[in-house]
């Protein structure tokens, strides 16, 4: 967790943003329309990911990570969502697991997870959703039962992004399923699809079906399913200690908070950006579209509503650097920059009228991943009810 004298000087963060764009530009754009639409999982770009240091973007340099503040951390993942958004969510879910053995490991965990988790060796996501338990995360029904020297898994997770094409997941399980309360009985474990030591693939644990979805195309979002699955105590249970897990998935959410809140405005910008070219060059009643007050009204919404989204973003990152747990101004972000995420999308597609609808406009996709933004990492619903805890909390008469 850098603090401010960890902070990249403004033009070592230039350069950083100037590669990915250099990247961007060279090899996403060129590939990304024809990925989204045949859903296929971006394998070269994944190579590059892991070459920019992507997979190791908020690790520890100790570990081989670059040691990114979360404030540069959102501008590049702004910057790459205003390209494809898909590619966020590859290494974003990633992190969120990386961040709790950062966060909460013991050192022998993060001496062994986090080199690999930085190179992209073992590549992964956070497991929480369950087919009958999503915002109420205590609902789950995954078992971890203590045996030795390893703990047995048995259970089904859902909606996992990077279920498929992953190897490790941070994996949210009750090691006490008659706790009371709920998240006193809730640990989360390391898990791994594959030996990572041989690579061979180990018994107990397997994909589901691959989730077919409106948007967020070429990332798998697929199921696990454990049957008498054996894990490590040792190595797996972050942390060392159990009861510990629904504290660290809440905290791990945070940066995934900021995360979805940074995608938002980086497909905010996208579409405020091709609106704004598109009315310059579309005419109609004899002048360009943007002369007329119907579109300057849009326009001018939708710019000063992107404005303030990106400004709550880095409201939040700075917090989040300071180290403290900073629910309300991730929530905040994530609310309000994913709710602007819809609505500039929304009055792009009107903007282009009949050719905001084909597929030859990034505008379709623009707006079928913008609603994702309000579900993923907490539903906008409880944002705003964590905003609103958060409040009274802090000011208490
Ligand atoms: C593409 C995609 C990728 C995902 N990736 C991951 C992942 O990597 N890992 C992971 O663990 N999960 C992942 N998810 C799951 C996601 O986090 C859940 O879908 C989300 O948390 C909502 O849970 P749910 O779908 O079960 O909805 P529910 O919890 O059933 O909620 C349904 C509705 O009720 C509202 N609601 C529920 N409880 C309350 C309440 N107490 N007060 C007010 N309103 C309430 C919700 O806001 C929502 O509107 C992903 C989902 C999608 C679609």
């Amino acid at each position: 967790m850098p603090d401010a004298s960890q902070y990249l000087s403004d033009s070592d963060e230039a350069l950083i943003i100037e590669s990915i764009e250099k990247w961007l530009e060279k090899k996403v754009a060129p590939v990304a329309m024809k990925l989204e639409h045949a859903n296929e999982y971006p394998h070269e770009l994944v190579e590059d990911m892991k070459e920019l240091g992507l997979f190791g973007a908020l690790i520890d340099p100790a570990y081989g990570g670059l040691g990114l503040s979360a404030m540069t951390y959102s501008k590049i993942v702004q910057t790459i969502a205003e390209e494809w958004m898909s590619l966020t969510g590859i290494f974003n879910s990633h992190l969120m697991m990386a961040q709790i053995v950062q966060r909460f490991g013991t050192d022998r965990q993060r001496e062994y997870w986090l080199p690999k988790f930085a190179s992209g060796e073992l590549r992964g996501g956070l497991g929480l959703t369950e087919p009958d338990a999503g915002t109420d995360l205590q609902a789950i029904r995954t078992v971890a039962r203590r045996k030795g020297d390893k703990y047995i898994v048995n259970g089904a997770k859902t909606w996992i992004s990077n279920a498929i094409e992953g190897q490790a997941n941070a994996l949210l399980v009750k090691t006490d399923p008659a706790a009371e309360p709920r998240y006193k009985g809730m640990s989360i474990l390391i898990v791994t699809k594959i030996d990572p030591e041989t690579g061979a693939p180990l018994p107990g644990i397997r994909n589901g079906n691959k989730l077919e979805k409106l948007g967020y195309k070429g990332i798998d979002s697929g199921e696990f399913i454990f049957n008498d699955f054996e894990v490590d105590a040792e190595l797996s249970l972050v942390g060392g200690e159990e009861g510990k897990g629904f504290f660290m998935a809440t905290g791990g959410l945070e940066i995934g908070r900021i995360n979805i809140a940074a995608r938002s405005v980086g497909i905010a910008k996208r579409a405020l950006r091709e609106s704004v070219a598109y009315a310059q060059s579309r005419k109609t009643m004899g002048k360009p579209i943007c002369e007329h007050q119907a579109i300057q009204l849009k326009l001018g919404d939708m710019a000063a509503r992107t404005r303030a989204a990106e400004l709550l973003v880095e409201d939040a990152a700075r917090a989040y650097d300071t180290g403290q747990r900073i629910d309300m101004e991730a929530g905040m972000a994530k609310y309000f920059a994913s709710e602007t995420a819809v609505e500039v999308a929304t009055e792009a597609m009107r903007i282009h009228g009949g050719y905001g609808y084909s597929k030859e406009y990034v505008i379709e996709r623009l707006y079928r991943d913008a609603p994702l933004m309000c579900i993923g990492e907490g539903t906008n619903e409880m944002q705003r009810i964590i905003i609103a805890k958060q409040l009274v909390k802090r000011s208490p008469v």
